[in-house]
């Protein structure tokens, strides 16, 4: 993939809360602090969301726009009178609130003092170690209200990463931020999303993955295969050209629409779940607030 220079632009927004309509997710309310995302994942299905924006969904990674009210507007939703803290809000839910735009404006550590500030439980989803930045921030959290961080990584194979994640922290950075969040006493999953068929799906290979993190101390691991959406089809066809030609057919055999084969996924699912039991990073309550009413 060709670098190109991020274009910044500050934008003030109405509203930072968004109702999430997925049954199986454990939050019912995601915010943003960002809108596009510089760590231009190949496999990222959040790129739709700039052509509502009227951008070109290629510009997703390269053009930032940068929430500078973010903090302001949630505080005010925080505070009407039919919000709930202990429902909890999923930081991010398209984008990630640690991408490096984060390290320049800070809009997430502002962020992050409003969810202290109102005790409000929170899910943060990250691919980024930046996230070590705001430790003090986070334990405060964790002790006054409820909290669980979710680290993605995908595949232990680091010359894969930076052919589907080229501008995310190394997988070595982030065993490293796993194992610094375990220690500082916050819950910790791994999202292993998504496992590439053909590619990063062998036995052997998950096994290696989940028995990594449970090494590093992570709480829970949620794992999937890779679905589409959007562009990404494309864009993933024409990587598979360079990486392996011969996975094509079997991709368009796989993939008869966005969602992989339902047979190819459940056996999948099946051999991760006997690992996840195996290396018991299955203690999946941890995931939801049921602490006040
Ligand atoms: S980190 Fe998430 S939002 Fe950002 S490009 Fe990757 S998949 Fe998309």
């Amino acid at each position: 993939m060709t670098q190109q220079n991020t274009v910044y632009e500050h934008v003030q927004v109405k509203r930072m809360l968004h109702y999430v309509k997925v049954w199986f997710l454990p939050f019912k309310w995601g915010t943003n602090t960002y809108r596009g995302c510089e760590h231009n994942c190949l496999y990222c299905n959040a790129r739709y969301t700039h052509e509502y924006l009227g951008l070109p969904m290629g510009a997703f990674a390269h053009k930032i726009l940068v929430k500078d009210n973010a903090a302001e507007v949630l505080d005010k939703e925080f505070s009407r009178v039919t919000w709930r803290n202990n429902l909890t809000v999923n930081l991010a839910t398209v984008t990630d609130p640690y991408q490096p735009a984060e390290n320049r404006f800070k809009i997430t550590r502002r962020v992050l003092d409003v969810f202290l500030k109102h005790h409000n439980a929170l899910l943060v989803t990250t691919k980024s170690d930046l996230i070590l930045r705001d430790l003090d921030l986070l334990k405060q959290i964790g002790q006054t209200g409820f909290l669980n961080v979710t680290v993605t990584l995908p595949t232990l194979d680091e010359d894969l990463r930076k052919l589907i994640e080229p501008n995310a922290p190394s997988i070595e950075k982030r065993l490293r931020l796993i194992r610094e969040l375990h220690i500082a006493g916050i819950t910790t999953g791994v999202t292993a999303i998504p496992l590439l068929p053909y590619i990063s799906d062998h036995e052997k290979d998950v096994e290696s993955l989940i028995k990594a993190v449970a090494e590093k101390g992570a709480d829970y691991v949620v794992a999937d295969v890779l679905n589409f959406r959007g562009e990404t089809r494309t864009r993933y066809m024409s990587f598979l050209q360079t990486y392996d030609p011969t996975l094509i057919p079997k991709y368009e055999a796989l993939y008869p629409t966005n969602y992989c084969d339902n047979t190819y996924a459940r056996k999948i699912r099946q051999h991760t779940n006997k690992i996840i039991k195996k290396f018991e990073v299955n203690q999946y309550h941890k995931m939801y607030s049921f602490r006040r009413s």
